[in-house]
């Protein structure tokens, strides 16, 4: 059980699906919400029929998260938490799926919290909504060694995904030892990111980690999937909770394979 304590957790992409039901949760569990979506209409009305907070956020536009960061900080509002949810799963694969997928589920989750994180307080928590298809068991062990670098930085993180990009473009991928599937990279480089965070952001005692939903009947998902959008949200909001470890890959609270 999450022990909300009044504070405010904002979660992207949470007009519908997982990021939405974790947003009823959040809220149940005495948090002050911010539910954030890219269509103002969907997210605003989703926003009404919790009664929680509205902001607009396209994760991939760097002028709606530079207006957020700034809307917060002329109410002056602290945040405990932010729940990167925000994520695409695209059919087929060339450079403009790859592109996409990336700009969404990596480098936008980078962005926000990139914008965000002075307005997290010491002792706040960021969750990266990531998958079990970022496992490493998908890499050659070259470059699972660079993803899981215990000194990686940022930059040397970007630079790997950009180097898949352009492995992409050039047809090359495939020999350099990269999957064929831009979602598994995406949620690999999340759980890269998570770790090189919360070790970052130690001194701070703000809690990094990353959490799989397991696989949920959501329209990403779909029909077939064996879990509910209840079960999924609150394998991500577990990690709100105050107290627990940092920098982990976990699913309903236990340590995932990664
Ligand atoms: P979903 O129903 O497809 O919802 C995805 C959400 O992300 C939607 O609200 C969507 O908004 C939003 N989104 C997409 N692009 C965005 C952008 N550029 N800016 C802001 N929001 C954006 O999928 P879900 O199952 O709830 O997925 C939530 C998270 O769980 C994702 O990160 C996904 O990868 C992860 N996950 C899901 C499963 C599963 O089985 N479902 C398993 C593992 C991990 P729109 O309505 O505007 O498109």
């Amino acid at each position: 059980m999450v022990d909300a304590g009044g504070s405010t957790v904002l979660v992207t992409g949470a007009n519908r699906g997982i990021g939405l039901e974790a947003c009823r949760q959040l809220k149940a569990a005495g948090f002050s919400v911010i539910l954030t979506a890219r269509d103002a209409d969907e997210g605003r009305a989703a926003a009404d029929s919790l009664g929680v907070a509205f902001s607009p956020l396209d994760v991939t536009a760097a002028e709606d998260i530079a207006a957020l960061a700034d809307d917060l900080r002329r109410q002056g509002r602290r945040l405990h938490g932010l729940i990167n949810n925000a994520g695409i799963s695209l059919e087929g694969f060339d450079g403009r799926v790859v592109r996409q997928t990336l700009a969404v589920n990596f480098f936008g989750a980078l962005g926000v919290t990139e914008a965000l994180l002075p307005l997290i307080g010491d002792g706040g928590a960021i969750a990266m909504v990531s998958s079990g298809m970022g496992e490493l068991s998908a890499y050659t062990p070259a470059l699972g060694a660079r993803f899981s670098d215990p000194g990686l930085t940022r930059d040397q993180l970007v630079t790997l995904v950009n180097e898949f990009i352009a492995g992409v473009d050039a047809g090359t991928y495939k020999q350099a030892g990269w999957p064929g599937s831009a979602y598994r990279v995406s949620k690999a480089a999340l759980i890269a990111l998570t770790r090189l965070m919360a070790r970052d952001l130690a001194p701070r005692d703000i809690h990094v980690n990353a959490v799989c939903p397991g696989w949920v009947r959501s329209r990403m998902g779909g029909s077939l999937a064996p879990r509910s959008v209840e079960k999924g949200a609150a394998s991500v909001i577990w990690a709100m909770t105050p107290g627990q470890s940092t920098g982990g890959f976990f699913r309903d609270g236990r340590p995932a394979n990664w």
